[in-house]
């Protein structure tokens, strides 16, 4: 979450803005809105099948974790945000601003007890992504998430690009001193805010944060020196669970010419589906994450792994965090 990427939201907004206008005036609505073009999630179905896809490019969101149960802070109501309002935060996502953080980093790790991995098993659609990754017809993936639940899902971290970081590893925000996850994690699951102790020694307090990309930090470099390649290289993109909102994810879906295969599974249109005229083979599945990846998952005839593989971690995962809470 970066300066470039606040000023992207706001010219977003703008263009939203304008295509709310536009969209009232046009006859065509179904519940979440229509493709001028004639390509179908059959027509990518049909391409699975036939083994014409090599290099998947994944774009996703919060969209893919919310039947995992993670909740979403900025919901008004929900327990987390709650939580929060007792900090007096300027604004909610104050919480990630890296200025804030320095000073106050006690709303961070108040939230992090709820958000650290281990808390929730990953959803169907993480299993179908770690099965794309198992077939060898992944490039890449870059999620939004801060959840884990990819690589908890089985899925090789070459494969993945954690766009706005992970809890995976942590350090100093000063000094930089990186402390290891054995250390970090029992405090962030506390609620207890972690301090350097390398800068404590020097009476210069700071604080000790996971590699997550807070708003006023720069993406990780893997996200930069990986992304022109993959796109090159994409003969599907799939785009799932995202506003496309946020940049400079948002704007990856873009990437591709406009004949390249794409398909949106979300509960509405989104960014270039919704308004790019130009583009021949985007596809539309309007629903929820998890029924999108099933349909995939048969066309590859990996249905039962995904369904499997879903029921066996989760019973594990469930049976540790009842353990959890038991003690
Ligand atoms: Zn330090």
């Amino acid at each position: 979450m970066t300066d470039e990427l606040s000023e992207c939201i706001q010219k977003i907004d703008l263009k939203d803005s304008k295509s709310d206008d536009e969209s009232t005036s046009s006859s065509s609505s179904s519940s979440g809105g229509e493709l001028a073009n004639e390509f179908e999630i059959e027509d990518v179905e049909a391409l699975l099948k036939e083994g014409k896809v090599k290099n998947i490019v994944m774009v996703v969101g919060a969209g893919i974790s919310t039947s995992a149960g993670i909740p979403d802070f900025r919901t008004p109501g929900t327990g987390l945000y709650s939580n929060l309002e007792r900090y007096n935060l300027p604004y909610p996502e104050a919480v990630f601003d890296i200025k804030y953080f320095k000073k106050r980093p006690q709303a961070f790790y108040t939230l992090s007890k709820e958000l650290l991995p281990g808390l929730y098993a990953p959803t169907i659609t993480h299993h179908f992504i770690a099965q794309l990754g198992k077939l060898g017809i992944l490039k890449r993936i870059y999620s939004q998430n801060i959840d884990g639940l990819e690589r908890l899902a089985g899925l090789e971290e070459e494969k993945l690009v954690e766009a706005h970081g992970s809890f995976a590893s942590s350090r100093c925000t000063r000094c930089k001193k990186v402390y290891p996850n054995s250390e970090v994690h029992p405090m962030l699951r506390a609620g207890t805010v972690m301090e350097c102790t390398s800068c404590e020694d020097r009476n210069d307090r700071a604080y000790v944060k996971p590699d997550i990309v807070f708003f006023g930090e720069g993406l990780p470099d893997r996200f930069h020196d990986l992304l022109n390649d993959d796109l090159e290289e994409c003969d599907l993109m799939i785009v799932m669970g995202t506003s496309l909102y946020v940049y400079p994810v948002g704007g990856i879906p873009d990437g591709v010419g406009n004949d390249c295969p794409r398909i949106l599974i979300n509960r509405e249109l989104v960014g270039s589906f919704k308004e790019d005229r130009r583009r021949t083979a985007d596809a539309f599945y309007c629903g929820n994450a998890d029924d999108g990846a099933l349909r995939l998952a048969k066309a590859l005839g990996v249905e039962e792994e995904v369904k499997e593989s879903y029921k066996n971690l989760k019973a594990s995962i469930d049976k540790k965090r009842e353990e959890i809470n038991n003690n």
